[in-house]
């Protein structure tokens, strides 16, 4: 096998109370991408749709994962990358990291699997370090796991995959504006009161019992966030009016995904995801600000082949 093609998830990150180490992943969004052996040795974007973005690798997180991987093994040929992006660069949906993890899962096909998931996350982080400004995982390790997954840490890299109930749904609004996560990321507090921390560390841990029993109570009364939200949520417009609007409709909890400006809220089966899409729509559609919204099951396989 000389070329493949596979299904690089979008993902959300941070699942309100989660910061920085939890993520889960989406079914109907997601970038195609085809890797091909080529015998030109190196690295080489040949074929970017969608988005305009740079084909030198180093300057594309796709490329600086490739190379991380190219740089660990031992070969006389080389890889071609083509992209073909849906996902919108900067929509806080995992943008960066559906394109870092796709090309080391399709590299690692194409050489017989000598990497297992979490060595190829380790060179996603490489990637999506390039877009973020820091080495985190909280996007890719859903996109290449599928489902929830927790990042226990980054270096060693320890990656925990958090079984959730089936009926379990996300609706993602997207409003079209950019927010770059490295900007985002600037608005953070360096320090946290210790009371807020207790709160959220018990909302955390809530959140986990929660999807691991399939209590719907649990997950429900976890997802607040009261450390990041209250500084990241300025950036959104409408965003105390979105989340209102979900919760009314039936939603579980809203919050924002990973730093925006996408907000998900997750909901109890598809009719209430769908009511809750419903309820959204209409607060989005009076602003005048343009939107894209999906409803989704949580993927639970993640990254796949599609050829
Ligand atoms: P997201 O949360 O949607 O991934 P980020 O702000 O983390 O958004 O990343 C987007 C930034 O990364 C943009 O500046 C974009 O130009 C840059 N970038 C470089 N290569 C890629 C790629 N292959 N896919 C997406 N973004 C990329």
């Amino acid at each position: 096998m000389n070329e493949i093609r596979i299904f690089s998830p979008a993902t959300v990150a941070n699942v309100s109370c989660g910061f920085d180490v939890m993520g889960f992943c989406l079914d109907s969004v997601g970038d195609e991408m085809v890797i091909r052996k080529v015998e030109r040795k190196g690295i080489h974007i040949t074929r970017i749709e969608g988005f305009d973005l740079p084909y030198e690798a180093e300057k594309n997180v796709s490329g600086v994962s490739a190379l991380a991987m190219y740089d660990a093994i031992d070969v006389d040929f080389g890889f071609e990358i083509e992209i073909y992006k849906k996902i919108k660069p900067g929509s806080g949906i995992g943008s960066s990291a559906a394109s870092a993890v796709g090309s080391v899962f399709g590299m690692n096909e194409l050489l017989g699997r000598p990497f297992n998931k979490t060595q190829l996350t380790e060179f996603a982080i490489k990637g999506e370090a390039l877009a973020s400004k820091c080495e985190h995982a909280d996007n890719l390790a859903p996109a290449m796991f599928g489902g929830f997954a927790l990042v226990k840490s980054v270096s060693p890299l320890v990656i925990l995959e958090i079984p959730s109930p089936e009926d379990l749904y996300a609706t993602i609004i997207h409003p079209q504006i950019e927010i770059k996560t490295a900007e985002s990321r600037a608005l953070l507090p360096k320090e946290v009161a210790l009371q807020d921390a207790t709160t959220q560390w018990a909302n955390f841990g809530s959140l986990i019992h929660g999807l691991h029993t399939g209590d719907f109570e649990v997950i429900k009364n976890a997802l607040h966030d009261v450390i990041v939200e209250p500084h990241r949520s300025k950036l959104i417009p409408y965003f105390n009016e979105v989340t209102k609007a979900a919760i009314n409709a039936g939603a579980l909890g809203s919050g924002i995904s990973g730093s925006g400006p996408s907000i998900f809220s997750l909901s109890k089966g598809i009719e209430n995801a769908i009511n809750v899409k419903d309820a959204i729509e209409k607060v989005y559609a009076k602003t005048g600000i343009d939107f894209d919204i999906h409803v989704s099951k949580i993927n639970s396989k993640g990254i796949k082949i599609i050829n």
